[in-house]
C-alpha cells in the first residue's frame, strides 16, 4: 500500500468529507469513530499501513488529546506516527498545547482541501 491515512472523528459527515478529499489524492483512508477504536487500529496489523493520523480534538469518550497521549506513550509500533489535529477552535495558543502532547500539526474546520493535502504530504514524508 502506497499512501494511507487514518481519520479519527466522531462525526460521520466529517469523516466522509475528509475521505473524499484524500481519496481524490489516491490516498487510502482508514476510519475510526472514537479514540478507543483508533488506538486499537494502531495496535493491529493494519497499523503498518498508516502513514499519518488526522485526529478530531472534540470527541465523546476519549477525546483527541487523550487519544494522542495514549498513542505517544504506548510501546507499539505507531508511537511516532504523525498526528494532525482537526479542530473548529482555530489557531493560537492551542497549537503550543497540542505540540506539547505530541501532535504534529493543526487543521481548522471547516477543512480546506489544499491545506489538508499539503500538511499530510509534508508530515507523512511522501
Ligand atoms: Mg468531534
Amino acid at each position: 500500500m502506497d499512501k494511507c491515512v487514518l481519520v479519527v472523528d466522531d462525526n460521520d459527515f466529517n469523516r466522509e468529507l475528509v475521505r473524499d478529499i484524500l481519496e481524490d489524492e489516491d490516498i487510502t483512508v482508514y476510519e475510526a469513530e472514537d479514540g478507543s477504536s483508533a488506538i486499537e487500529l494502531l495496535e493491529s496489523e493494519q497499523a503498518d499501513d498508516i502513514d499519518a493520523v488526522l485526529m478530531d480534538v472534540r470527541m465523546p469518550g476519549i477525546d483527541g488529546i487523550e487519544t494522542t497521549k495514549i498513542i505517544r506513550t504506548k510501546n507499539g509500533k505507531c508511537t511516532d506516527v504523525p498526528i494532525i489535529a482537526m479542530t473548529a477552535d482555530g489557531f493560537g495558543t492551542e497549537m503550543e498545547m497540542l505540540q506539547k502532547i505530541g501532535m504534529n500539526g493543526l487543521i481548522s474546520k471547516p477543512v480546506d482541501v489544499n491545506t489538508l493535502v499539503e500538511q499530510i504530504t509534508e508530515l507523512a514524508g511522501w
